[in-house]
């Protein structure tokens, strides 16, 4: 049997319930995806589970959990990811934090956890920390998008077994990070260090001068929060054969298919927010397809809109993507097998991810079809795919697109 290539295409938490401003339709049921739609029709469609049943998953436990590994076994922490996601290149014994640039008083009674949401000038204050030498220990920083930066600690003896520094409320004190399992006590008070330093040195930053002139909140500290460490995780090529490639924008998701040793290209325009240029991203989708077995396409934007409650721009959104789809398909060959799924939903009723299952839809030419007319969430609950679990996805992939051995004689 030929092996058919794989395109995954996953909108970040596209799945919705009924919604208020639709007139209580979905945003995938409100929005226009003829493309999407002409798949459904011509493909087998389901619902899935991105981890179990009742779970609220995460991006990155989803995204973990639909490659085909366990996230209650290989999960290594966000901060893991997110410095994958910027190209820190971490060693065994490192461990990784994700951090906001905040405002702080020199209590460190926190004013605003993300600065006011700085957008420019976090890369000299990013610079005013990388570097540092803490007991042995060396800090590298990385600043990130708007507030959020990268942290890796280096050196003998850490654990990420410590508390956060975070107190995601405003108007309390930067909290101590504690050892949470016995030999992590060194790490804790490092982080306790770093924290006071960061202040002592942001507070009387140029850059934070120059903000307050301007009645502008100085990101005067850093909160450091999800610790990770370097995870013990096979290679997507070692668990499944296949050669994969991620075109994708957020660092989170980017950072996780590095681990995996997924090639993901950098791609202009591709933002990882409802401004990103799809185009640019289906023409590397295209790229990626002539010498990758598997390509996973990934669009942020529907979890944006999701976050923020946003009804009316997610189904726009959607049908943005469905645009783009349209003209990805008429230039796919038809050895290439089309899954379109969410890794989790994001009803923007919650404002955040929610445990309902997602809608998944697999096309390929040649491949059976079943009744479904449409994609979106009511409608494939008809599909023959029944209610899959995230684990199965690549299995049932694989199985279809002739990459599976036969099970006896
Ligand atoms: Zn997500
Ligand atoms: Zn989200």
């Amino acid at each position: 049997m030929a092996r058919m290539k794989i395109l995954i295409i996953i909108c970040d938490g596209m799945a919705d319930r009924p919604s208020y401003e639709l007139k209580g339709k979905t945003p995938m049921e409100a929005a226009s995806t003829p493309a999407m739609d002409k798949l459904a029709k011509l493909g087998s469609n389901g619902l899935m589970d991105p981890i179990g049943k009742g779970i609220v998953p995460g991006s990155d436990t989803a995204h973990l959990s639909l490659f085909g590994y366990d996230p209650y076994k290989y999960y290594c922490g966000r901060g893991t990811l997110e410095a994958a996601g910027l190209g820190i290149y971490m060693k065994k014994g490192d461990v990784a934090f994700r951090c906001n640039f905040a405002t702080s008083d020199s209590d460190l009674r926190i004013l605003d956890r993300r600065a006011g949401r700085i957008a420019f000038g976090t890369e000299e204050l990013a610079e005013a920390i990388n570097g540092l030498e803490i007991d042995g220990v060396k800090v590298i920083f990385k600043d990130a998008v708007e507030h959020r930066s990268v942290m890796v600690l280096r050196g003998p003896g850490l654990s990420s077994k410590v508390s956060e520094v975070d107190p995601h409320n405003e108007g309390e004190i930067a909290w101590k990070s504690v050892a949470t399992e016995p030999g992590a006590e060194k790490t804790a008070d490092i982080l306790n260090k770093f924290t006071r330093m960061s202040f002592d040195i942001l507070h009387k930053h140029p850059i934070n001068i120059a903000r307050k002139e301007e009645g502008l909140l100085p990101a005067n500290i850093i909160l450091a929060r999800g610790p990770g460490d370097v995870p013990d995780i096979p290679t997507f090529k070692e668990v499944h054969g296949m050669k994969a490639s991620a075109i994708v924008g957020i660092t989170l998701v980017k950072g996780l298919c590095r681990i995996l040793g997924m090639e993901v290209p950098e791609i202009e325009g591709a933002t990882g927010g409802a401004d990103t240029s799809l185009e640019n991203k289906t023409q590397a989708v295209l790229q990626a397809l002539k010498d990758h077995d598997l390509v996973l396409w990934h669009i942020k934007g529907t979890d944006v809109f999701g976050h923020d409650g946003d009804a009316v721009g997610k189904k726009e959104f959607i049908e943005k993507i469905d645009a783009s789809l349209a003209g990805l398909v008429d230039k796919l060959g038809d050895d290439v097998m089309i899954a379109i799924t969410a890794d989790h939903s994001t009803p923007t009723s919650v404002k955040d991810h929610a445990s309902d299952p997602v809608p998944l839809l697999i096309y390929g030419k040649g491949l059976r079809a079943d009744k479904c007319q449409v994609f979106n969430e009511h409608e494939v609950s008809n599909g023959s795919l029944g209610i899959i679990n995230g684990l199965e996805l690549m299995q049932i992939l694989k199985g279809l697109g002739g990459w599976n051995d036969k099970f006896g004689a």
